[in-house]
């Protein structure tokens, strides 16, 4: 089977490590994201690892994490333990990078959804300071 979309997407990733490091498949290069006792495997070069990292923090009054390795305790969640990688995942464009979780649905959404907060909390810091500078 084709698929079309995902090999569209794939070039719209603009830095070769990451477009690599998700072509790979998770064959060689996983790392682990450690959020608030999630531990989410990704893959991604590692600029836009820590990129995603350090924004997801923003989301969160913890700090987050990029592990290169498996964690010593391996996943907390069993589905995602279990997620197999899937050509199909959806990507998370990090400026001009992208990263995959590979993770179960609900897990994917969420690490999703920090990151969206993570970037809207960071335009509003950004904003705040051009105020303060202005001011
Ligand atoms: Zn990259
Ligand atoms: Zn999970």
């Amino acid at each position: 089977m084709s698929s079309p979309d995902v090999q569209q997407s794939l070039s719209t990733i603009q830095c070769d490590a990451c477009q690599s490091a998700v072509q790979s498949g998770g064959q060689q290069t996983v790392s682990f994201l450690l959020l608030e006792g999630l531990t989410i495997p990704v893959l991604g070069c590692d600029d836009h690892l820590e990129q995603f990292s350090s924004i997801c923090e923003l989301s969160s009054d913890d700090t987050a994490d990029i592990l290169h390795h498996r964690p010593a305790g391996g996943l907390s969640c069993p589905s995602c333990r279990l997620a197999p990688y899937n050509a199909s995942y959806p990507m998370i464009q990090v400026q001009d990078g992208a990263i995959v979780p590979i993770a179960c649905p609900e897990h994917q959404s969420e690490i999703a959804q920090r990151f969206q907060t993570g970037l809207r909390t960071r335009q509003q810091l950004t904003s705040d300071l051009v105020t303060h500078i202005d001011s």
